[in-house]
């Protein structure tokens, strides 16, 4: 079977749960070998094992730290001209979807983005499912030739444990004067919270306008925090000021597929759905029952997020023995 290429998305050799996420699908595709741009390969090399890398290719080497996303792509592009593979997967976060337009365009190569399910093809070939208009719409496809790029949303599969032998190979890589052009010349952390990453969060509570102010927004945070959610906004929050853009859910902002959504005080604009429709579970809270997020929601509550957030909070806190 041929190999299919994964990007490996990694903080300081901790392996983030994408990457365990495209390595099953990988799996329904060939054989999966990782890509390890960068040092630390031999930190995250169990977790690439348990999740069925038969291979690590490893360039050690500090360029794609010094420089933005150039140096990655060149990286999979040389991968891609060795290795002949089916496939080459990389997380649907804002890099990777700048690697994988670079990479499809020196490879020459079809590009498929922000799938939420990946099959083999009647052909063997990488069959893609999309949800597009705000997710009221599926749409598979497939790329013409050899090879298929395809950027896969967070949280859209569910990692399953393969064992892997992740046998390290060691890759010579420089970048290119061109792919050095463009420098890093900061990097500030960004400030660490004690919530989880919006984007890999099994449980995100986003509040809308309906919270009224930045002040009143608190509450979809106490309930986060009750839940051990992320916390996520809708634009009219993010742009009124309330709470940064970072948080903001929808077509303009962040895409998430947690098992459950709950859009307090959201009324479910196509642009909000757009980010969100794919959740596994959808809780809306609306004072106003004809609000369009119920007609997506599995779970409706009609009435003021202020009366019915604070019972909700007390009653999950008390199943938490607090
Ligand atoms: C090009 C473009 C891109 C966009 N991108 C995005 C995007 O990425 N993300 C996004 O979210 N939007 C986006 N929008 C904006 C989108 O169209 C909506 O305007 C926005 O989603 C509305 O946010 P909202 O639901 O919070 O506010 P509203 O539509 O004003 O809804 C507020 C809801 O709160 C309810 N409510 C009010 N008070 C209470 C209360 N006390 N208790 C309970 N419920 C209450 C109301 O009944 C209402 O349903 C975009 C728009 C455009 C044109």
């Amino acid at each position: 079977m041929a190999e299919v290429l994964v990007l490996v998305e990694q903080a300081g050799g901790e392996v983030k749960k994408v990457t365990a996420e495209l390595l099953t699908a990988a799996a329904r595709l060939g054989t999966p070998a990782a890509v390890w741009a960068g040092p630390g390969a031999e930190a995250g090399r169990a977790r690439l094992a348990e999740f069925g890398a038969q291979k690590v290719y490893v360039a050690d080497s500090t360029d794609f730290a010094g420089y933005p996303v150039a140096p990655k792509a060149e990286f999979l592009a040389a991968l891609v001209a060795s290795q002949s593979p089916a496939a080459v997967l990389i997380a649907g976060t804002p890099e990777g979807k700048e690697v994988a337009g670079r990479l499809a365009v020196k490879a020459g190569a079809g590009m498929l983005t922000d799938a939420v399910d990946v099959a083999a093809g009647p052909d063997g070939s990488a069959l893609v499912s999309q949800a597009n208009f705000g997710g009221s719409v599926t749409v598979h496809s497939t790329v013409k030739g050899a090879l298929a790029i395809i950027t896969l949303r967070p949280n859209a599969v569910t990692p399953q444990p393969a064992a892997g032998d992740a046998e390290l190979v060691a890759v010579e890589f420089a970048a290119s004067d061109a792919a050095r052009v463009a420098r890093v010349v900061s990097r500030e952390p960004a400030a660490k919270s004690a919530r989880p990453d919006l984007q890999e969060a099994q449980v995100v509570v986003s509040g809308g306008r309906g919270t009224g102010s930045a002040d009143g927004f608190k509450v979809i945070e106490e309930l986060a925090d009750a839940l051990g959610a992320a916390v996520g906004a809708s634009r009219a929050v993010t742009d009124a000021g309330w709470y940064p853009h970072a948080f903001q859910v929808g077509q303009t902002g962040k895409t998430v597929s947690p098992q459950l959504y709950a859009a307090i005080g959201i009324s479910g604009a196509i642009q909000h759905r757009a980010g969100m429709q794919t959740s596994k579970t959808i809780l809306a809270v609306n004072k106003d029952p004809e609000a369009p997020i119920f007609e997506i929601a599995d779970y409706g509550i009609i009435g003021d997020l202020f009366t019915v957030l604070p019972q909700l909070i007390k009653e999950i806190n008390k199943r938490k023995g607090l």
